[in-house]
């Protein structure tokens, strides 16, 4: 395995996102989310790391969609199994993501 580790700020465009973690998106269900006002991508810490590794990736096109392509993506229906394949691959590749580093929102 090839073990990447997620940085704190991932460059998309011109923009520098945070990258946290945060459990407090149990409480709407979400295992990740990017907020583009204050430019942070959030993943929950509690999930098995191939999910979490998928969600970065489906977080990360989110804003590749709005920063590149002016949000012309309108549909979950083709963020997700882009995201999904990718994942795949990634993984079959023998890449895994360490998210042992970010840090932690939870409690701000
Ligand atoms: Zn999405």
């Amino acid at each position: 395995m090839y073990s990447i580790k997620i940085p704190d700020k991932i460059q998309i465009g011109g923009h520098y996102f945070s990258v946290v973690v945060d459990e407090g998106l149990s409480s709407d269900g979400n295992r990740a989310k990017v907020d583009y006002r204050r430019l942070v991508i959030s993943i929950h810490p509690n999930r098995k790391d191939s999910i979490k590794s998928e969600a970065i990736i489906h977080e990360v096109l989110h804003a590749i969609n709005t920063v590149y392509l002016n949000n012309q993506i309108d549909s979950e229906d083709i963020i997700e199994p882009l995201a999904e394949g990718l994942w795949q691959v990634f993984e079959q590749l023998g890449i895994e993501f360490d998210f042992g580093a970010l840090p932690d929102e939870t409690k701000k």
